[in-house]
């Protein structure tokens, strides 16, 4: 399609050539099932496969099949990915499992189109499925294909307009060949992820070296482009770690990033002077009788969109007796929270909460 000097060449032949060399055994590699394939590409997403690795291992154990995964409570397999985050995979993943079984008889559809019309799929993880499980000539633009493309392309348009993703994604799938789809799809990760990488790319063991704009003009490193950011919004919340001693108290979460996820309680800060009383107040709202309240410290995590702030205050349940629990709240054990899906801020505030840590 383009050459250092912007003519045409082909990059397929060469970069399926490096892929066959150097390409990393990852497990999703290995019997590359329509299933497996649809389940690493929902974790891959927004994910470094490092992270991935022992979560897909765990989520296959459990859930060997489609027909499992339908059948399963969200619970179940939102704890699963706990940790992982982005929690909304989850459950779009079970919905997308029973609309599988529902609609196509148990069996992954081929095409993107029916793959895309499936809970939670949108163009990369369709393009990607299609591509690597049924060889259909897709392509997947995520992080590490754009980044190659452009840099390939010598694109300057900053690459979150949405007409320079269709403009590179044009362009990756007219070099996608009529053989071995999904191995270049893969390629192409591979070589963003390996070579290609954001910060100090390796062109000097890059197979498309030679057809590469970005590496003739000197500008690898300064491509792609994108748009200022905005700045992360700063959250500030009230948490009440509840405790009876040995337990304490989780709500399910119905908003947000981390809807269908358990945590602490939690309220939006209103000053320090009014947080004990807000702490108190969440307890009381759950039912509680409360015994005495003490300040624990401030949790800090920063999400991709936001930088939550957490001020934590442990909740003494009196010995008369605690809430009743209820659907969407939970006496547990911090040890058997890991049972649960919990989030990583979750895990921070009742870590703090309880005077120490537990394991996942
Ligand atoms: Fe990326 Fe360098 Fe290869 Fe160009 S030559 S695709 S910038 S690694």
């Amino acid at each position: 399609m383009w050459n250092a000097k912007g003519g045409s060449t082909a990059i397929a032949p060469p970069l399926l050539r490096w892929y066959d060399r150097v390409k990393r055994d990852l497990p999703w590699r290995r019997d590359p099932s329509p299933y497996r394939t649809l389940v690493s590409e929902f974790m891959l997403q927004q994910t470094v496969v490092a992270t991935v690795e022992p979560y897909f291992a765990r989520f296959l154990a459990r859930f060997p099949d489609i027909a499992t995964l339908a059948a399963a409570a969200e619970d179940e397999v939102t704890a699963l990915w706990s940790g992982l985050g982005y929690y909304a995979r989850a459950r779009n993943l079970r919905r997308a499992a029973a609309a599988i079984v529902a609609d196509h008889g148990g069996a992954v559809p081929a095409s993107e189109a029916a793959l895309r019309a499936l809970p939670g799929i949108g163009p990369y993880t369709a393009a990607a499925v299609a591509a690597i499980a049924f060889d259909a000539r897709a392509f997947a633009l995520d992080g590490n294909t754009m980044r190659v493309l452009a840099r390939l392309n010598g694109e300057r348009r900053p690459v979150d307009l949405p007409a320079t993703r269709a403009a590179l994604h044009g362009r990756g799938l007219a070099e996608v060949p009529r053989r071995r789809a999904g191995d270049f799809n893969q390629a192409m990760m591979e070589l963003g992820a390996l070579v290609c990488t954001p910060r100090s790319p390796r062109c000097e063991a890059c197979p498309l070296a030679g057809a590469c704009r970005a590496r003739a003009d000197g500008q690898a490193e300064s491509l792609p482009r994108k748009r200022p950011r905005p700045e992360r919004p700063v959250v500030r919340v009230v948490c009440a770690c509840i405790t009876d001693g040995a337990r304490v108290l989780v709500v399910r979460r119905h908003a947000g990033l981390l809807a269908g996820t358990w945590a602490l309680p939690e309220a939006a800060d209103r000053g320090a002077r009014r947080r004990p009383a807000l702490a108190r107040g969440l307890a009381e709202a759950a039912g509680v009788r409360v015994a005495g309240v003490v300040y624990r410290g401030a949790v800090r995590h920063v999400f991709t969109h936001r930088d939550v702030t957490a001020e934590l205050f442990r909740v003494d349940v009196d010995a008369r007796g605690p809430a009743a629990p209820s659907g969407d709240r939970r006496w547990v054990s911090p040890s058997a929270l890991g049972a649960l899906g919990v989030s990583t801020f979750a895990r921070k505030t009742v870590a703090l909460g309880v005077g120490g840590s537990f394991e996942k």
